[in-house]
């Protein structure tokens, strides 16, 4: 229990205004500081009506107080939780008495990390907590709620149980180390650990979903003026909504729309301003866009089928980040009287469409997935949302029980791979972190989670 630790208090409910807002308390003296704002003697888990009051007596507000008793509270201490009317003046009364008192100004996800702290989450759950206010799409939501509840900790934990298990028998083998044990065990062990590698698999394959649908792709625009840029993004807008709109680009080609496409939300950068030119201002636009070409996953190249790919398609070419994904699109087909298809040019897909007609855009739809390996088929829908650090662990995870198979004859070899393996799969949901990564992933919260 973090039960020394500061009291801390923040507005948990958005800026501005609104129905109710809620200031929420945790710690040691969270409870003395509701009964003092109310004066009245607060009952764990009961809804009452108050009246909040100053030092001074004068009434700030009339509304509901919760009181969570410890350890029964999200953070695991004495939770109280003022609920007054939503405005900014009032919320911010409330607050600065509760720091009055004694409380102190929560940090960003100071509640979630306590929680996290005390044992009430993990940490795999903890950063679903973000996750799930940062959604921007139903399908993200959906998978940091089923990694909330707990799903995808208890994926990471049977697995971690099994390789334990594993371990220990390797480990207890090595203090009996007799020839004809030695054979059988070594077929028993293969078993297992390709078993093992088998269940990563697919746990990996639903992360890179998860981190998908989390971080969703970029998609990088080239074209020249009038291919059908703009006719495409209303294409592909039109039926799936993103809630949150993220297109960097400089101001002057930055264009707004919101689109996910199967709940993977869109980040679109378009290059229509990637020509030489000496104006500074320009060119620092230029610049932006190039670095942020670096974090594209696919670039998109439109032209019209009529004419085919030009110089200017050529001299971009050359220029964008290796390992980006490109697609090509030979747009208006309903002018060149062609039919919507995909066809292969050196590897890369060509997708025949026309952003007029709608004609081809569920291919190209389909191209977008296929390249990025998303995989919605049955038993991989919305089983758990990931981040790049869960990928980057389980891939750490699956090389260790790679590595184990290759070693095979070697028990000591194995145990240490699967000792690494362990460690990896146990740094998910935090059994071993370090501060930094924690500060790190706590920072990035809101204030009053
Ligand atoms: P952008 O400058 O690349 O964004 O191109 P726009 O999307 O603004 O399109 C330029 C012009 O081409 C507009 O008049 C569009 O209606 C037209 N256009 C776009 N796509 C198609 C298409 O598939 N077929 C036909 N016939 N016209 C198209």
């Amino acid at each position: 229990m973090l039960s020394d630790l500061n009291t801390i208090a923040a507005i948990s409910t958005p800026m501005g205004s609104g129905g109710i807002g809620v200031i929420r308390v945790s710690g040691r003296i969270a409870k003395e500081i509701g009964e003092k704002v109310t004066g009245k003697k607060l009952l764990p888990r009961v809804a009452n009506f108050h009246s909040f009051k100053d030092l001074k007596g004068n009434l700030i507000d009339q509304g509901l107080v919760l009181f969570f008793s410890a350890p029964n509270s999200f953070t695991g201490e004495n939770i109280v939780e003022f609920q007054c009317h939503g405005g900014a003046i009032v919320t911010q009364s409330i607050l600065d008495l509760c720091l009055e008192m004694g409380a102190v100004l929560a940090e960003p996800g100071e509640f979630s990390k306590r929680a996290y702290l005390n044992n009430k989450i993990d940490l795999a759950q903890a950063e679903s907590v973000a996750d799930l206010i940062n959604a921007s799409t139903i399908e993200a939501a959906k998978s940091a709620a089923e990694s909330l509840s707990g799903n995808f900790s208890i994926e990471i934990n049977n697995l971690l149980n099994k390789l334990i298990e594993l371990r220990m028998f390797i480990e207890a083998c090595l203090d009996f180390p007799e020839e004809e044990i030695d054979f059988i065990v070594e077929g028993k062990v293969k078993e297992k650990l390709k078993n093992l590698s088998k269940i990563m698999l697919s746990i990996m394959k639903s992360a890179s979903q998860g981190q998908l649908l989390r971080d969703g792709i970029s998609l990088v625009l080239v074209g020249q003026p009038n291919v059908g840029k703009s006719s495409l993004l209303n294409q592909l807008s039109g039926e799936e909504k993103s809630i949150v709109t993220a297109i960097p680009g400089t101001t002057r080609d930055a264009i707004s729309s919101d689109i996910s496409l199967k709940g993977i939300p869109l980040n679109i950068i378009d290059t229509a301003g990637l020509r030489n030119t000496d104006d500074p201002i320009e060119k620092f636009g230029i610049e932006k866009t190039w670095s942020s070409l670096e974090k594209g996953h696919i670039a998109l190249f439109i032209v019209e089928a009529n004419n085919g790919i030009q110089e200017y398609e050529k001299s971009i070419l050359p220029k964008l980040p290796k390992a980006i994904k490109r697609i090509w699109i030979f747009n208006k087909i309903d002018l060149s009287k062609e039919a919507a298809s995909i066809k292969e040019l050196n590897k890369d897909k060509i997708v025949y469409l026309s952003a007029k007609t709608g004609d081809g855009i569920d291919l190209l739809k389909k191209v977008i997935l296929s390249s990025i390996g998303f995989d919605k088929s049955e038993g991989n829908q919305n089983r758990f949302i990931a981040r790049k650090r869960h990928l980057v662990a389980l891939e750490k995870v699956y090389d260790a029980l790679r590595n184990a198979q290759l070693n095979i004859k070697s028990a000591e070899l194995v145990a240490e791979e699967l000792t690494i393996a362990q460690r990896y799969l146990s740094s998910i949901t935090g059994e071993f972190s370090s501060d930094d990564l924690l500060g790190e992933i706590f920072s990035k919260f809101c204030i009053g989670k």
